[in-house]
């Protein structure tokens, strides 16, 4: 059951607004939202099972102020942290954990929590990308498969168990009766354009009632299909596979800077009619083609893993910040600026 805005706006009521702390769990971007918020001077709160906690200390300047010791990092302790003063941010792990619990969860979270249902939802999503008019991939029926598709499990993110077929034999060779979604395989380069929406800024790339920043770009790595050339070379065969192992960082020509916002902008303003808006990070997965045209074919309505390259900032940072400015960064400057003034339900829910 989705928490009503109400509710939340209750619990961030009782917040002392300069001793608020910023919460998540220990891993995805889990370093880079700790060392930004220490930056910042904001207090950080690790939710951590006991063995992960080594990994933290071993990096004391990404490591949380206070670790919230737990026993399954998918019981989140909503109360506990609402107690604390604390502001969850939802990353791509704790989507994962929590799963559709995490609508239910009685504590502030950055961003809107119903973009998180709009993520995993496969169907939802595709509505979002269509109602900003971005182009996206075909989905196709199994048994119309005429072309090679790429067939993702149901809810798998990182790309864990999918695969190319170009048959409906193909298809259901390997995947009969399982849950799901065939999409026409996208040649091309990916580019997932990392943004920030904040409802709270009125200069810059106007969208909406805010600005839309440009944080940084990555493209990934996946096995195996990106050393595919290797194993090309000595002479095996091999069924590709796409599980995302690490990322690297992408800098597009400029001109394409154009589509790039214009994309975020109309994802945003497609957001405020669906849903309510999407303050804070979220990402496109895309692929452009020879024609230097873009086709998205999924939204990450939270921060992305990606955004690890660039603890220091991006090549696109440095033109909109004097100082070094991560995405962990950028989330906590704006906590605090909400804070200040006394505008934090706007991008908290
Ligand atoms: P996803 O789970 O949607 O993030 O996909 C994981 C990976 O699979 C992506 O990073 C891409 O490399 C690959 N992939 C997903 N969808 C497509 C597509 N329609 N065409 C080509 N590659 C894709």
């Amino acid at each position: 059951m989705l928490v009503s805005r109400e509710t939340i706006r209750q619990i961030l009521s009782s917040y002392e607004p300069r001793k608020i702390k910023i919460a998540t769990i220990c891993s995805h971007t889990a370093l880079q939202i700790f060392h930004g918020a220490r930056q910042e001077g904001i207090k950080t709160v690790g939710i951590c099972t006991e063995d992960r906690r080594r990994i933290y200390e071993a990096f004391p300047l990404g490591c949380p102020d206070e670790f919230l010791v737990v026993d399954d990092p998918s019981k989140i302790p909503a109360g506990e942290l609402a107690d604390m003063n604390a502001i969850l941010v939802p990353h791509g792990s704790l989507v994962e954990y929590a799963g559709s619990r995490l609508a239910s969860l009685r504590v502030p979270m950055l961003g809107n929590r119903e973009s998180l249902q709009w993520e995993a939802d496969r169907g939802k999503m595709f509505e979002w990308l269509k109602a900003a008019g971005i182009q996206v991939p075909a989905t196709l029926e199994p048994d119309k498969i005429d072309r090679p598709c790429v067939v993702k499990l149901a809810g798998a993110k990182g790309g864990r168990g999918y695969r190319v077929v170009s048959t409906p034999e193909e298809f259901y060779e390997h995947f009969e009766g399982m849950n799901v979604t065939v999409q026409e395989y996208l040649i091309g380069v990916r580019a997932y354009p990392h943004y920030f929406y904040s409802p709270i800024h009125k200069d810059g790339f106007r969208v909406a009632e805010g600005r839309l920043e440009l944080i940084g770009i990555d493209r990934r790595f996946e096995s195996n299909i990106d050393e595919a050339y290797r194993t090309q070379m000595a002479g095996l065969s091999f069924t590709p596979s796409f599980t995302v192992v690490g990322n690297e960082l992408l800098v597009m020509r400029e001109s394409l800077l154009s589509d790039i916002m214009d994309m975020g902008k109309a994802v945003v303003e497609a957001a405020e009619r669906l849903f309510g808006g999407i303050p804070g990070p979220f990402c496109l997965e895309t692929v452009v083609d020879e024609n230097l045209q873009f086709y998205a074919f999924e939204i990450s309505a939270r921060i992305v893993a990606g955004t690890n390259i660039y603890p220091q900032g991006s090549p696109y940072t440095i033109y909109q910040w004097k100082e070094p400015m991560s995405m962990g960064r950028r989330i906590a400057r704006e906590v605090k600026l909400a804070a200040k003034a006394g505008k934090l339900p706007k991008i908290i829910y």
